[in-house]
């Protein structure tokens, strides 16, 4: 007989897609009448959508779920998942190594969780890691936010990164509609979301499996054509997207974004490494010279753009004079903010199996050393905010302090403010910044100065 437990609990390792994708099987859960529990030893249904990028987060979950299966003896109507690129990567070894597990299933088959779900409560131990093609979404998101949510666009990637498991474990590019897109945005408005954040692991490869091309050549649906297609859906009054690769991002794009008013000025690009011979290595596809190229061309067109990235240090056979090259285009740029990792072999990865990985100590220092010149830079960018009007998407509450909301800049800077949260979740509220931190500010509401007083 099926027995449905109420309650479920999910922990979430890794990138944005991961995090959509819980959002995704979350809301699948809901629909089929679970509740969430903010503490996993109380729920029914734990799972763990899990990466590989990182290796302590590969470890965590083996720990966490090291604590479940103890669980599990007591209560074995405790059903234990285990999705994302760790699922995907290992398939049946993880049922071997963690026979308590009930569902073990890649990232592509989140759509299909309550079908999955159904085989399990029937008695079935289920492994989903075969590719799938994935169909439109059918599934409502549950979203953690009433104000922000993510939209994807494009699943999987089709470049070949040597340090990377993402294309074993996402498969293929596969792009939506800008139909289908556009409907699930339509809705977003409906329900009184502001911003959305378009998404992919390679965004800029957005409709290059779609077909259709114009006289001149090019794809008939490319991001650029997508944010025109979508710019206009009422209530929706903020678009950002991520992740951008350096190879692919065109002129076009970045003049879309100065001309469409609703698209933030805010610029997520990866470069992984201020040297050439590196990004060779990791087979980027592009070299410093054009990264520094895209930057120059996007602050000509919007001078005050806001400008992340991702880095790797101690890429296998990276010198000291390579690393140092890395520096010099931190310090050159100037990023708003950096994601930063030493390199850690993945399993199934070409950069994995090389023999001049080098050692510990010296990946952490190297880390060390960028992320201070990191917080230096970044420290200096915020001080352009000060004393400056912003316009801020309030989100929340300040968790530290009731008496002031958060949200964000349109440049992506956390700001906090004296305010109710009930009166302004969800409004651009002009706020003047009056303190400013490496990486997030504070200000005063001038819209309406006296709940600041
Ligand atoms: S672009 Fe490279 S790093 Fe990004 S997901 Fe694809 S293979 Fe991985």
């Amino acid at each position: 007989m099926t027995h449905l437990p109420r309650q479920y609990h999910i922990t979430t390792f890794g990138c944005q897609m991961n995090k959509a994708d819980s959002e995704r099987m979350a809301g699948i859960l809901e629909e089929m009448g679970f509740q969430w529990a903010e503490d996993p030893e109380q729920a029914d249904l734990v799972l763990y959508n899990t990466c590989t990028i990182r290796d302590n987060a590969e470890q965590k979950v083996y720990s966490y779920l090291g604590r479940q299966v103890k669980r599990k003896h007591e209560k074995p109507d405790l059903t234990l998942i285990v999705a994302g690129c760790v699922a995907q990567q290992e398939g049946e070894l993880l049922l071997r190594r963690v026979p308590e597990l009930d569902l073990v299933m890649g990232p592509q088959h989140a759509n299909r969780l309550r079908d999955l779900l159904e085989q399990v409560f029937d008695g079935n131990q289920i492994v989903a890691t075969e590719p799938v093609h994935i169909f439109e979404d059918i599934t409502k998101p549950r979203r953690d936010s009433t104000v922000t949510a993510w939209v994807n666009v494009i699943y999987g990637c089709n470049e070949r990164c040597t340090y990377c498991v993402v294309p074993n474990v996402r498969g293929v590019e596969q792009s939506r509609t800008p139909e289908a897109i556009r409907a699930e945005i339509e809705e977003l408005g409906r329900q009184g979301f502001k911003e959305i954040t378009l998404l992919g692991q390679n965004i800029d490869a957005y409709g290059r499996d779609l077909p259709g091309v114009t006289a001149a050549g090019r794809h008939q649906h490319t991001l650029t054509d997508l944010l025109y297609f979508v710019h206009d859906v009422p209530g929706i009054e903020r678009i950002r997207f991520a992740t951008s690769h350096p190879r692919y991002f065109t002129e076009r794009l970045i003049r879309a974004c100065a001309e469409l008013p609703k698209v933030c000025e805010h610029f997520h690009i990866p470069f992984q490494s201020g040297d050439n011979a590196v990004l060779k290595a990791m087979a980027r596809g592009y070299t410093h010279e054009k990264y520094r190229r895209i930057i120059d061309t996007i602050r000509r067109y919007m001078p005050d753009a806001s400008i992340s990235a991702d880095a790797i240090v101690g890429f296998p056979g990276e010198t000291e004079e390579q690393f140092q090259n890395t520096l010099s285009l931190v310090d050159d740029i100037g990023f708003d903010q950096l994601n930063t990792a030493a390199y850690s072999p993945r399993p199934g990865t070409p950069a994995a199996l090389w023999d001049n990985q080098l050692a510990e100590d010296e990946k952490s220092d190297r880390l060390q050393r960028l992320n201070h010149l990191v917080s230096i830079r970044a420290a200096e960018r915020s001080q352009r905010y000060l004393g400056r009007l912003e316009e801020v998407l309030v989100e929340d509450q300040n968790p530290k302090d009731p008496t002031q909301v958060m949200g964000r800049t349109r440049g992506n800077r956390l700001t906090f403010f004296t305010g109710d949260i009930a009166e302004l979740k969800g409004q651009v509220v002009p706020v003047r910044i009056t303190t400013v931190r490496a990486f997030s500010l504070t200000g005063e509401n001038v819209a309406n100065p006296l709940v600041c007083a």
